[in-house]
């Protein structure tokens, strides 16, 4: 059928385009004439068309510039982040294995009694690879991946966050299987009592929730990652939506050596001996993930910062000029380069854990 129901209610008729069928589709959309649409807004609907050339049902009442903007910022086609990129906790790796990526890959085994939940959480300290966990699952599960920054929809997208959200829910169901990730999802979610609490972010809770429940009762292949840094504030209704909620811890000695090797093998750098790696890995407790990866990037330095005190000119500087990277350009590194986690928050992630994490 070519009449559509405008975002008002009135029949719109169709509106002829002599560039081919572009105007069409968007002409369906809001009822706006095909003026109104840069090229990129209609070519971006455009692929969001089902295979009879139609905007789904759930997309046409949707601004065509918040579609735009979920399907070119917030959906990664390509999330390119494997298993093996993650140094470390294989306990999360195999709960999410079971939990989510199997479910992903055989919808027609996990239902009944094995139909998995459809929300997760990821919570632990920052940089600890709770993102790169959220793509490599879509990678694993060839799932489309959807990230958003929670404190962005209050932010960025004051008094719009709402629709942004019904968009984002509404191309990840068009694009199934999907996994969307929440990030900093306490700032959404969170227990903060009402009083301070703005009208305008109590409703974004109230349509994010709903959306939730939107998709955890159908047979809709969506699953929901929120990551924190603070669980403690979560609510109660937030952590019952999250079923499955993982502690992603900072890396283990096995972990930092693993990062450390694996970053300056990629670059042919990679001339350390066990021992040396061993004392770095023994001055590193307490380093997370992406502190190490700061460390290596410093220490990394090392040598070129030498070859130009000797006076090599950086424009006329060769590979062969400069040492490996030594034990020596770490303990500097360390200088520079702090743990960005306190003893004390550890404790509450722990406490956390105990009282309401998931154990498998
Ligand atoms: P989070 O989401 O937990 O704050 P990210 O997943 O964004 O942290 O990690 C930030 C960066 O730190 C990554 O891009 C990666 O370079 C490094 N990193 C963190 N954790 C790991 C890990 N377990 N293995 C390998 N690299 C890691």
């Amino acid at each position: 059928g070519y009449l559509r129901r405008s975002a008002r209610g009135n029949f719109v008729p169709p509106i002829k385009s002599n560039e081919g069928n572009v105007g069409n589709v968007t002409s369906r959309v809001v009822g706006k004439s095909d003026d109104a649409l840069g090229d990129s807004t209609k070519r971006c609907l455009e692929l969001l068309c089902g295979p009879d050339g139609e905007l789904p049902e759930k997309l046409r009442n949707l601004e065509p510039r918040l579609l735009e903007h979920v399907s070119n910022e917030i959906m990664d086609k390509d999330p390119n982040v494997r298993w093996n990129d993650i140094a470390g906790l294989e306990h999360a790796k195999k709960c999410v294995t079971e939990m989510v990526i199997w479910p992903l890959l055989r919808p027609d085994i996990f239902k009944g009694c094995r139909s998995p939940g459809k929300g997760l959480l990821l919570f632990g300290p920052p940089g600890t690879g709770k993102t790169m966990i959220g793509k490599a699952i879509a990678g694993e599960a060839k799932a489309t991946f959807f990230y958003i920054s929670a404190s962005s929809l209050t932010s960025k997208w004051i008094g719009e966050g709402e629709k942004l959200v019904r968009a984002l829910f509404g191309v990840a169901s068009c694009r199934q299987p999907a996994v969307i990730f929440v990030d900093e999802i306490d700032s959404l979610l969170s227990q903060r009592k009402s009083e301070g609490e703005h009208e305008s972010s109590r409703r974004l809770k109230t349509q994010f929730l709903i959306e939730m429940e939107g998709f955890d009762s159908g047979s809709e292949q969506i699953l929901l990652i929120g990551a924190t840094n603070r669980p403690q504030e979560l609510d109660e209704a937030a952590r019952r939506r999250l079923t499955k909620r993982l502690y992603i811890p900072l890396p283990s000695s096995e972990a930092r050596a693993w990062i450390i090797r694996n970053l300056l093998e990629k670059d042919g750098l990679f001339k350390l001996s066990r021992e040396d790696i061993d004392s770095i890995c023994n001055l590193t407790e307490g380093y997370s993930g992406s502190d190490m990866k700061n460390l290596v990037k410093d220490a990394s330095m090392g040598p070129l910062r030498e070859a130009l005190k000797q006076g090599i000119e950086i424009t006329k500087l060769k590979k062969e000029d400069m040492r490996p990277v030594t034990v020596q350009d770490f303990e500097s590194a360390l200088q520079e380069v702090r743990p960005s986690v306190s003893l004390n928050e550890l404790g509450t992630y722990e406490e956390w854990n105990k009282q309401f994490g998931s154990l498998s």
